[in-house]
């Protein structure tokens, strides 16, 4: 527990799934940790417990990224519990990786205006402004992490819209990667493959099977190994690295 000592760390949609996994690998090497939500309370709490267990720090956020005043909303919380726990409001490290997900079924035919609003909206515009607003937090040094998707360099048509926001979110960080670099700040992209959430269809031994033969070890994720990779990019050890697409699949994106 030392990479992130004195460290601090948000990571939005931090209550379930891959972004509770990355909030305890950051607290576990030893940063202070906001964990975001949007609605589950319980779970976020959930999410803090397990941290303390560890011996690590964290506390919740609520804000439910894409309504108004939700990033303002977020950065106030988050701000404040840092202040409370470390004395100062600085922020280190920012994952993105809250998302408007689930839009399987939504083939090309199917997708509507509103589908491509709340994609984008939860996904590429809410991520832009949280970063905006958050560089008056985040020192000299710190590191930005969005988490994409695979999906963005594989052809799946019913994911088309979800797709086409995490595109939109991975132009951010190239595109800012420079304006930063100006303060040693790095920003990477992380595309996870499919990976076990804890979403019901993870115990169905059929589709886990044909979710499986997409990647090259012939497995799903685990959140775990997703959290591996954003705490590399992370941390100081990442230094170097700015503006790029990291593979997080397990070879899904290989071929
Ligand atoms: P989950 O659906 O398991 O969890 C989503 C998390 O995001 C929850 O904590 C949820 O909070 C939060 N959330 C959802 N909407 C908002 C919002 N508007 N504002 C704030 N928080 C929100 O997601 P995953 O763990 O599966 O996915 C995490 C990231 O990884 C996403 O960016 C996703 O696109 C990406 N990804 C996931 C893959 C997978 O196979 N799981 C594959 C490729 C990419 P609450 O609990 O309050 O609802």
């Amino acid at each position: 527990m030392s990479r992130l000592k004195n460290k601090t760390a948000l990571v939005t949609g931090a209550s379930r799934g891959i972004g509770r996994g990355i909030a305890l690998r950051l607290a576990q090497d030893g940063a202070v940790v906001a964990v975001n939500y949007a609605s589950n309370e319980a779970a976020a709490k959930e999410t803090v417990s397990l941290i303390e267990e560890a011996g690590g720090r964290a506390f919740t956020v609520h804000a439910r990224l894409g309504e108004p005043g939700a990033v303002e909303q977020l950065l106030a919380g988050v701000e404040a519990g840092l202040a409370e726990r470390t004395g100062s409001g600085n922020l280190d490290i920012l994952v993105n990786n809250a998302a408007a997900t689930g839009f399987e079924g939504a083939g090309p035919s199917a997708v509507t205006e509103a589908i491509i609003d709340n994609c984008y909206t939860i996904n590429a515009k809410a991520p832009f402004f949280l970063i905006q607003k958050a560089l008056e937090l985040i020192p000299d040094g710190g590191h930005i992490v969005n988490v994409s998707s695979g999906v963005t360099h594989s052809a799946f048509p019913i994911q088309i819209a979800y797709a086409m926001s995490k595109a939109a979110l991975e132009q951010i960080t190239l595109h800012m990667a420079p304006v930063l670099a100006a303060r040693n700040i790095t920003i990477n992209t992380v595309a996870p493959g499919i990976t076990d959430n804890g979403d019901p269809v993870f115990d169905d031994p059929a589709a886990v099977e044909q979710m499986s033969a997409l990647s090259a070890f012939k497995r799903v994720g685990e959140v775990s190994e997703v959290a591996d990779v954003v705490a590399f990019a992370a941390s100081d050890d990442a230094r170097w690295v700015t503006g790029s697409f990291i593979d997080a699949t397990g070879g899904t994106l290989i071929g």
